[in-house]
């Protein structure tokens, strides 16, 4: 059996009073494109940190390759490529200048670092950028470069935390073109955190982290296709609440109320729509059916919208705490 690229068993991570993972399990194979999905505080940065070694999980453990992130944390080093959310590049020296230094302070020079240096600018297709400085490049060129960087090393598995932070919307496609075109040239596994729900839906697979815990797995296919169909939204002139209710004894269909509107999946919505309109004209004011996204995905497994969730993680309890 190929050894899985990434496997995380049972990881839990308190910051003091705050458990950020929550016993997260996770495998994640060789080749793959693999965004977690999570709104701010799900815990994503804390698992980034604790695959790059950074930090220790307080229970579980995490492997990359086969080497253990703790007891074997130089070989799990030598084999990951590492982009942090805020930058790390020096604007005021050139592109070419950033790797060069990048590169010394891993030990490599002369031809070598010259040879990978033209190799892994070509692979983000910054070649005709290399004398540039970095303050100059615009935000999607700037987080090519730092995937240059950590290119240098050629490793096999490459962690992103919120690459796509701060860039505009053609920028991310950039970014996306350069990191599928890595994993294809290179056969890099790819682990990438995201708030984006378009980002993570050009994944090969996703997992969605809510407060420290996977709430979904699958590609996103699979997430979109789980939910009982297209997804109707009601706006009425009040009482939403017990509109969701009536829906429920009079459908036998499971409503529910979010950001003021009564909401639901139904595999034929628009005959749902139509029905509900003629057996209650007087009470809605708008009528919206789309195909699920991967925000809805989140809404069925949470109860709560993706934006609203800024999750404040759950406290221990004193006996959890030993
Ligand atoms: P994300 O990257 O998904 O936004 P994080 O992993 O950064 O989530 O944070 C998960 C939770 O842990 C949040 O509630 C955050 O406030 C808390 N947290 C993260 N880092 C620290 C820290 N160094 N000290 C205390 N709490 C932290
Ligand atoms: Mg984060």
């Amino acid at each position: 059996m190929i050894t899985p690229a990434i496997i995380v068993r049972h990881c839990v991570k308190n910051y003091g009073e705050r458990r950020a993972l929550d016993g997260l399990n996770l495998e994640i194979k060789q080749g793959e494109i693999f965004c977690i999905l999570g709104p701010n505080g799900g815990g994503k940065s804390t698992l980034f940190r604790i695959l790059s070694t950074f930090i220790q999980p307080d229970e579980g453990s995490a492997e990359i390759l086969g080497y253990d992130v703790v007891t074997s944390a130089a070989e799990v080093r030598a084999r990951i490529g590492v982009v942090f959310q805020s930058p790390s590049l020096d604007p005021k020296l050139t592109v070419r200048e950033n790797l060069l230094c990048s590169g010394a302070l891993y030990g490599l020079q002369g031809k070598e670092l010259e040879d990978r240096i033209q190799a892994t600018i070509g692979t983000v297709q910054l070649s005709e950028r290399l004398n540039d400085f970095v303050g100059d490049l615009s935000g999607g060129l700037q987080r090519r470069t730092e995937i240059a960087k950590c290119l240098l090393t050629s490793p096999e598995v490459l962690i992103l935390d919120e690459p796509s932070t701060g860039l505009d919307p053609a920028a991310r496609l950039d970014l996306w073109a350069a990191l599928e075109q890595l994993r294809q040239e290179k056969k890099v596994t790819i682990l990438c955190t995201t708030h984006i729900m378009d980002e993570a839906a050009r994944a090969d697979r996703v997992g969605i982290l809510s407060a420290g815990k996977l709430v979904a797995l699958g590609t996103p296919e699979e997430l979109i296709s789980a939910l009982h169909g297209d997804v109707l939204r009601l706006s009425l002139r009040s009482g939403v609440d017990a509109f969701a209710q009536k829906i429920n004894d009079h459908f036998g269909i499971s409503a529910h109320v979010i950001e003021g509107e009564v909401r639901l999946e139904h595999p034929d919505a628009y005959a749902l729509a139509a029905r509900i309109a003629a057996d209650f004209p007087n009470e809605i004011t708008g009528l919206h059916i789309a195909r699920p996204t991967l925000e809805d995905v989140f809404i069925a497994r949470t109860g709560t919208l993706f934006a609203e969730q800024e999750v404040e993680p759950r406290v221990l309890h004193k006996k959890e705490k030993s």
